[in-house]
């Protein structure tokens, strides 16, 4: 069995000599019921201040909370050690981590936003419990954040003055987006920041966050840019990059691209009057049907939606909607069905919340009777006691299946689904089934068993 991990107040990491690593799955602790992949290339090791590590005794087999070490002849407090991941892979497990009930905030502070996943020594190499989901070369973490970035985006800046540049310089250089890096190298997928306002008020969101929270890890844009100044963005991407050739409205450092939608939807026409290459796409929350139609109208050939849930109660805590609900988020994904577009899901998923078989169960009858093309799951970055405290009680129950369970419980309900983490651009788009089983439960298995089909499979 891998070894557990933890970290001194320094962040040095250690293994220890004799505990086994365990895993979290919402608030459970438990033994893993699966390996661990090798740490992926692009992965972290990240300490979690002010929690205690959480180990199996090989002998007993019993949880062992680790309050204190020894290493050589210091004696100190050790911090539970998570891994955050590359985009590509799917977390399957928490870290095990016992926040002590009364620690003051300044000992253990809420954790920033990062997707913290359980992590262990397995053999001689560092490990996590995650799955590949997405293996688009493209997305490569070693295609990005290069030595000649710095003199791309200056260059780019010396060429024009759109302002849009120069939220996205910041966005690739001090945030390192690989989507705003893209711009800047010329290929695949572009990022169009449109939005500087939002209707909802995600707990988690990674562009706004309330003073008593860690900072968001973006900066939304400060001025929302013209129609023309996202249509020459737009152009200058269509007609010049290589590769898988996008442009995306929605980013992570901006609020929701519907709000704007007028503005897009002149973008748009101005954009595809200049050029019908590649292809154009919206990161969005879904909240406005009618926008999102007008935009397919326009020339938007791709969408992505998000959410938490597929269960109104669990949906509406997390995002906190204003002046709008589920019911608008289903609605949107049938317009863009129906005005061709093609229709992916973000689903933020978070072991122990998202596989619980009532969960698993709602969101496999939505992507069936939505006949969406794509579920990307992504790790919802959040500390995962604030997420916790959202969930605990809310959504639809049940005992979790496993993140693996969920995958093939998804393909299941919808053959033809495409499960991954990145959006596709045109050439990459096969077609899905016109009809799909309507209302299947997903496969019902103990949790972490391997699932029915290989969950390495090609999304
Ligand atoms: S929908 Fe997006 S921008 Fe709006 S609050 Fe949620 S994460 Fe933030």
């Amino acid at each position: 069995m891998p070894r557990l991990l933890f970290a001194d107040d320094r962040g040095v990491v250690y293994d220890h000599p004799t505990l086994r690593a365990a895993v979290r799955s919402g608030d459970a602790m438990l033994a893993p019921p699966e390996r661990p992949i090798p740490l992926p290339e692009g992965a972290s090791l990240a300490m979690l201040p002010g929690r205690r590590p959480v180990g199996i005794d090989p002998e007993s087999g019993a949880l062992t909370v680790l309050h204190e070490v020894q290493v050589g002849r210091r004696r100190f407090v050790p911090h539970a050690v998570g891994a955050t991941l590359p985009p590509g892979f799917t977390r399957t497990f928490l870290p095990a981590a016992a926040r002590p009930a009364l620690a003051v905030a300044g000992a253990a502070p809420v954790l920033p936003q990062w997707a913290y996943t359980a992590a262990a020594l397995d053999g001689e190499g560092f490990a996590a419990y995650a799955l590949r989901t997405d293996r688009r070369r493209h997305w490569s973490p070693a295609s990005h954040s290069t030595p000649d970035l710095r003199a791309k985006v200056a260059a780019r800046l010396l060429a024009t003055p759109n302002p849009i540049y120069r939220q996205l310089s910041r966005c690739a250089l001090e945030w390192r987006c690989f989507t705003a890096q893209n711009t800047f190298y010329g290929r695949d997928e572009g990022a169009i920041p449109s939005s500087a306002r939002c209707n909802a008020a995600c707990v988690g969101c990674i562009s706004e966050q309330p003073d008593d929270m860690p900072p968001a890890s973006h900066e939304r844009i400060a001025r929302p840019p013209t129609a023309e100044e996202m249509a020459e963005v737009a152009i200058h991407h269509l007609t010049t990059a290589r590769g898988k050739v996008m442009v995306s409205f929605g980013q992570g450092c901006e609020g929701e691209p519907l709000l704007r939608w007028k503005e897009i939807e002149r973008a748009i026409r101005l954009v595809r009057k200049a050029t019908s290459r590649g292809s154009l796409h919206a990161n969005t929350n879904g909240s406005l049907p009618d926008a999102l139609g007008a935009l397919c109208r326009a020339g938007l050939d791709s969408v992505r939606i998000s959410l938490n849930s597929a269960v109104p109660d669990l949906y509406a805590a997390y995002y906190r909607p204003h002046r709008y609900g589920f019911p608008d988020v289903v609605r949107s994904i049938q317009v863009a069905r129906r005005r061709g577009a093609y229709v992916a899901l973000n689903l933020l998923t978070f072991p122990g919340v998202t596989d619980r078989a009532g969960e698993a169960a709602a969101l496999c009858s939505l992507v069936a009777r939505t006949r969406v093309d794509q579920v990307q799951t992504r790790p919802l970055a959040i500390d995962p006691d604030v997420y916790l405290a959202v969930a605990r009680g809310r959504g639809a129950g049940g005992q979790p299946i496993g993140v693996r369970a969920l995958v093939a419980a998804l393909k299941q309900a919808r053959p033809g689904l495409v499960v991954g983490n990145f959006s596709r651009a045109r050439p990459e788009r096969a077609a899905t089934p016109a009809r799909s089983p309507r209302g299947r439960s997903p496969a019902r298995s103990p949790r972490g068993q391997p699932p029915a089909r290989s969950p390495r499979a090609k999304g």
